[in-house]
């Protein structure tokens, strides 16, 4: 099985001809309300390809957190793990302008309070999870108790993102660290590689700090991954783009549901680079996730 550890957060989404700037108001289009939050995503992303997938998380006992319930279950995620209370449901405030450009403010309430308690008392989920996955929306301290709860033989898949400095005991545990090309700059800091141009450069650098493997995105380029047993690139299909929010999201989530499976990182990543070009051709985050079928019917990249 796949656990997601991670945020749940809602969207709240307004429309602007232009962004504010400091100081400025504007008036914007409707609010529009979305489940989201990294983590709440992923689990969605590889439940509608067909995952048995948990969800680990805090929402709010609020309005908001009932919207993330809801989606999680109509997608088929178990929502045992979803903990309620402990301050409100995390959001995210977002402006859309007219190039579809956003300014984000994520306000993370309840994520910001799941604690390495709530990891040490979801025994069960991380004893049946052979592949668990996290990004860094929640407390770095609560990251470092996943790596710490793994079942023996279990897979950590970790989403550095947003990115942050990483413990070597976190960074140890990474099979694979999964970064888009910001992030990837972001965690190399000052380290020469960031210098170059060239994702294998960065996806070198990244794995000498300790993951056993790395997987850099690369947007409509596709995704380079980085391990033991060398390099690879897989190219992305061409879409008709529509919004690449969450396609990052879609592609971890199939990346982590294909390695519990069995896959190893080449077909896995084959895998979540055609569901994540699917994610682009669509609406919204969630609501742009594909089924099984609809990522194996795109072209070749
Ligand atoms: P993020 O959403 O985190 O910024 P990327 O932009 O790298 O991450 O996108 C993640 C994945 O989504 C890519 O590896 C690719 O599979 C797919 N993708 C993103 N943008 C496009 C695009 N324009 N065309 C096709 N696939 C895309």
């Amino acid at each position: 099985d796949l656990l997601v550890v991670g945020s749940a957060n809602a969207d709240l989404v307004i429309g602007v001809d232009r962004r504010p700037g400091a100081g400025e108001t504007v008036l914007g289009s409707g609010l529009s309300v979305h489940p989201g939050g990294k983590g709440a995503n992923q689990a969605v992303a590889a439940a509608r390809l067909g995952a048995r997938v948990a969800l680990l998380a805090r929402v709010g006992a609020d309005a908001h957190g009932e919207l993330l319930l809801e989606s999680q279950r109509a997608a088929g995620v178990d929502t045992v793990g979803v903990l309620v209370g402990d301050g409100p449901t995390g959001v995210a405030v977002i402006t859309v302008d007219g190039a579809g450009d956003n300014s984000i403010v994520v306000s993370p309430g309840a994520n910001a309070r799941l604690a390495p308690q709530d990891i040490r008392a979801a025994g069960s989920l991380l004893a049946a999870a052979r592949v668990v996955s996290v990004q860094l929306e929640i407390p770095a301290e609560t990251v470092a108790e996943v790596t710490r709860s793994l079942a023996p033989g279990a897979r950590l898949v970790l989403n550095a993102s947003p990115p942050a400095a990483l413990a070597p005991e976190v960074l140890a545990a990474c099979d694979p660290l999964v970064v888009n090309e910001h992030e990837a700059l972001a965690l190399l800091g000052g380290h020469p590689a960031g210098d170059s141009t060239d994702p294998g450069t960065w996806a070198s650098a990244l794995l000498s700090r300790g993951p056993r493997s790395v997987v850099v995105t690369l947007g409509a380029a596709g995704a380079l991954a980085a391990g033991r047993h060398g390099t690879f690139t897989v190219p992305a299909p061409r879409v008709t783009v529509v919004d690449t929010t969450g396609a990052g999201d879609a592609f971890t989530g199939a990346l982590a549901w294909r390695l519990s499976t069995g896959d190893g990182l080449e077909a896995a990543v084959r895998y979540a680079v055609r569901v994540g070009a699917a994610a682009c051709a669509g609406a919204g985050a969630q609501s742009s996730f594909p089924r099984a079928g609809d990522a194996e019917g795109l072209g070749e990249g």
